[in-house]
């Protein structure tokens, strides 16, 4: 694989002009549509094997996803691409003002493996509406969805347009230290780092979806019964690995006991009682990503769960409490099926200790007392905010997805994701006519416009 040569042959391609046109950009979403579908099958297989995810799982949180993105940005692209008109101002008269949204150029996109087919197809239905070519670079550790997703790019494209490059730190590392014009990274906050510090020496614009700790504040006035069907299901789906994830629960303490038998009681209804035996229950994508999440096991005591199977990589919903703030478990991101559960006497506590995190991806509350949910709202910096619900920020198209500060830099989704892969160029046409006052010599008296 010569990187070299793929991103000479892209920047060619490129600046031929080949990528500029509505329809150009309209096929290519159709025919990474039906590549998709031809692919369908395989690609469930592939996520059941790297991640042991069920099928409707594996088609509402990531085919879905990806087609709905290609349906909306099909249908809203002419509109999207229209120069719009914006007003010269007076001195310009007579002359035309627009904002041209412009492709990049050659656009890179960087994938974690959590949610390996979405977070590489998603961002680029973006980059595509916005008329880049494409380098993809998937993740090393979702082994079988970056096969499929290999097979899909190349039964649709040619590299010269959009190519695949798999592999693990070294390729990224020499594709970073290539001059390419966007790149568009998901994954962690480390890595986040070394991607903004590549980008830099490039002075390449860019944009960074990365993770973080995001609390699920539980206020006493709430249905908790309401409240923990849903915590449950927003921690529990892809096995605890999702980038929003409601990391730790902070609690009123006159409920934590109630929250404790409700925790059990829906994971029960949901995964049986013995998840780690039921298909629904997605594993742990590694043996050294269940080390890790084992090891946690030791920072607090646990109160319900904690059981693990080393063979299947999975571990049962765990919750645990007492965890001193400086475990390792309160300071980094879980990312797995593990529940810390902290607790708060005054809604007063609450954003002053989430303050101290740094800013979350997402933001989770579950209050039925407006106050209080306006309080930590004004109070706390977050990428996305649900309340009383989890994850379901993250739906709509017209909500910009992304994380602020240690979680993130720019957003994407519908027309997000159009305007994150192209730049906005102002341009000025001018008329025939100059104003006398415009040029030199200048005289000393004027009128205020
Ligand atoms: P990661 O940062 O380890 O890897 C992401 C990508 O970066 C992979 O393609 C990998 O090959 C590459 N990479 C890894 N180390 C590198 C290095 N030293 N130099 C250059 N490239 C390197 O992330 P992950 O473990 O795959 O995914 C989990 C993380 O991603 C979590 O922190 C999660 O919160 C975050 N995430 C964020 C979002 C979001 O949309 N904000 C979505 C999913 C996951």
């Amino acid at each position: 694989m010569n990187i070299d040569k793929i991103i000479e042959d892209q920047r060619s391609f490129f600046n031929n002009g080949n990528t500029l046109t509505l329809k150009f950009r309209i096929d290519a979403l159709n025919k990474l549509k039906e590549s998709i579908l031809y692919y369908e099958n395989d690609i469930y297989t592939a996520l059941d094997k790297d991640l042991n995810k069920s099928r409707l799982e594996s088609y509402l949180t990531e085919i879905q996803m990806v087609l709905s993105e290609i349906k909306l940005t099909t249908k809203k692209l002419k509109r999207w691409m229209k120069p719009k008109r914006v007003s010269p101002g007076i001195l310009n008269f007579p002359s035309k003002a627009l904002i041209k949204p412009d492709p990049y150029g050659v656009a890179l996109i960087i994938s974690p493996w959590n949610y390996p087919f979405q977070l590489l197809f998603s961002p680029l239905v973006g980059a595509i509406a916005g008329g880049n070519t494409v380098l993809l670079k998937p993740s090393e550790i979702s082994v079988a969805t970056t096969e499929v997703s290999e097979k899909i790019i190349k039964r649709a494209f040619d590299p010269e347009y959009i190519a695949v490059l798999t592999g693990g730190v070294e390729v990224t590392t020499q594709l970073l230290s290539n001059k390419t014009d966007y790149i568009f990274f998901t994954g962690s906050t480390p890595v986040g780092k070394i991607v903004a510090t590549a980008a830099a020496r490039h002075l390449t614009p860019f944009t960074l979806e990365l993770g973080g700790k995001s609390p699920c504040i539980i206020d006493k006035e709430v249905n908790l019964n309401r409240a923990v069907k849903r915590i449950v299901w927003g921690k529990l789906l892809n096995g605890g690995q999702t980038c929003v994830a409601p990391d730790y629960i902070y609690i009123h303490k006159d409920i934590k006991k109630t929250f404790i038998q409700k925790f059990i009681q829906f994971t029960t209804e949901f995964y049986g009682d013995n998840p780690i035996s039921s298909n629904n229950y997605c594993k742990i994508i590694s043996e050294n990503h269940f080390k890790r999440l084992v090891n946690l096991l030791d920072d607090g005591q646990i109160v319900y769960g904690g059981e693990s199977n080393k063979e299947s990589l999975k571990i049962n919903p765990t919750l645990i409490e007492n965890c001193s703030d400086d475990s390792p478990i309160m300071v980094n991101e879980i990312f797995g099926p593990i529940f810390p559960i902290k607790t708060f006497e005054n809604i007063e506590e609450v954003p002053v200790y989430i303050r101290k995190q740094g800013k979350p991806l997402a933001l989770y509350i579950f209050s039925k007392n407006r106050k209080n949910i306006e309080y930590i709202l004004n109070r706390t910096t977050s990428g996305g905010v649900s309340i009383n619900d989890t994850i379901s920020h993250l739906i709509p198209h017209d909500l910009p997805f992304g994380g602020v500060g240690e979680s993130g830099n720019g957003a994407y989704h519908g027309y997000e994701s159009f305007n994150t892969f192209t730049h906005s160029k102002s341009i000025l046409k001018k008329g025939d006519f100059d104003p006398k006052l415009k040029f030199p010599p200048y005289s000393n008296e004027h009128k205020t416009i």
